[in-house]
């Protein structure tokens, strides 16, 4: 049975290759760091690319091998590789695409690393970057320049859950020849596939949903052209930031469970998000499923589903937002997001006080802001703890 032509949650459950495994029900773990080649001629026909198979686990290794080939067919790619982190896959892609006195544009509440890796470390070899509103079409037509290279979205955005157009700006990025990057982390292949609605890369934080248990870290690339695939692995084996086969075991166990749990948080996602709206304490309140959310229509139309992060304020002040958090007694207060467990942070302190307050302003990070990663605990309980804390201070 040709596993491409399955439904989702059945290619969740069954490995794209079982021929080597000896009847595992499981992923082996293959944690070798070489293997052995048949005879001379053999080593140098893999070097070569005449022959298919295994050289070096930093150039590729059969567990890795494995999630590669289950995340690509789920974003509908033609390869995927696995990184160390997220910000793995982020860099390496940019050291793949980008040369000297280009030009990428991207959201400007883009993941913060993402941001500061091109203001710092990229810019010091001559590449530019610009960060606009990715809603706005017509700012994006006026942002291109004629050295723009890469046009890197991330939707819903973090934490503003702003929603690009995706369909759209792909027409935008085709028009004018520029390699359209979406980084998928918010939502995963349940949610939404860019490569469907005209992306040519789609990039993940595999430490967030898609793991999903908050014990382990990882990224991956998938291109929807073979050449480009190609052209990222060589960057990126060379750069080093691959996966390691056990971090690729941890991550294909929890792949198998990214339906279910998606449906169960998304379902709390929406029962919080009614309660806060219902209930005058919380000032400030944004979920891509709430009809007066600016993008809703957009999101209906290119998300299955409206995803499992709440961004919301108490009133504007950075001061009432850590009370809020210090009263929370079963909702963690960590960063990261994606995980069985609901996580509670506030952004201006947290994941992007490295940004100055302008900046936030701009990507709509304002000082009373708490950002809600809603895991799979029950939603009475979890509305139970919001409130007990609200009326406590
Ligand atoms: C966490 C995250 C990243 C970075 O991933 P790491 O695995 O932490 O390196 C990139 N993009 C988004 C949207 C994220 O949430």
């Amino acid at each position: 049975m040709d596993i491409q032509n399955l439904h989702i949650n059945t290619q969740l459950i069954h490995p794209s290759d079982q021929k080597e495994s000896l009847g595992s029900i499981t992923l082996p773990i293959y944690q070798t760091s070489t293997f052995e080649f048949q005879d001379a001629q053999h080593g140098a026909d893999l070097f070569a690319g005449k022959e298919n198979g295994f050289i070096y686990t930093r150039m590729g290794n059969p567990t890795i091998r494995e999630l590669e080939n289950a995340l690509c067919i789920l974003e509908r790619g033609s390869g995927a590789i696995a990184t160390s982190t997220g910000m793995g896959a982020i860099s390496g892609m940019y050291m793949a695409l980008l040369s000297k006195g280009d030009h990428i544009l991207s959201t400007a509440s883009v993941y913060g690393n993402s941001r500061a890796i091109l203001e710092s470390e990229f810019a010091k070899f001559g590449i530019e970057s610009t960060f606009i509103d990715t809603s706005d079409l017509n700012l994006i037509q006026k942002s291109i320049k004629s050295h723009t290279k890469i046009f890197f979205v991330e939707t819903p955005a973090n934490p503003s859950l702003s929603i690009t157009d995706i369909e759209a700006v792909s027409q935008i990025a085709k028009k004018n020849k520029l390699i359209f990057v979406v980084d998928n982390t918010f939502c995963s292949p349940i949610n939404q596939r860019p490569l469907e609605l005209g992306a040519d890369i789609v990039i993940h934080s595999l430490t967030k949903l898609i793991s999903g248990h908050s014990d382990v870290l990882g990224g991956v690339v998938i291109a929807k052209d073979e050449a480009l695939n190609k052209k990222l692995r060589t960057t990126i084996t060379r750069m080093g930031c691959t996966m390691d086969p056990h971090q690729a075991f941890l991550i294909h166990r929890g792949l198998k469970t990214l339906s279910v749990r998606i449906e169960k948080a998304q379902s709390n996602a929406e029962k919080i998000a009614k309660y806060m709206h219902s209930n005058k304490k919380f000032a400030y309140l944004c979920y891509p499923g709430l009809k007066f959310h600016p993008q809703h229509l957009i999101a209906k139309r290119q998300m299955k589903g409206f995803g499992t992060i709440i961004t919301f304020d108490l009133d504007e002040s950075a001061e009432k937002a850590k009370l809020f958090l210090n009263q929370l007694k079963l909702i963690r207060l960590a960063v990261s997001l994606g995980s069985v467990e609901s996580l509670i942070q506030h952004p201006a302190s947290m994941t992007h006080s490295v940004l100055s307050p302008k900046e936030r302003e701009e990507c709509g990070i304002h000082a009373g802001l708490i950002r809600l990663s809603v895991g799979i605990e029950e939603a009475e309980d979890l509305i139970a703890d919001i409130e007990q804390a609200s009326k406590n201070i």
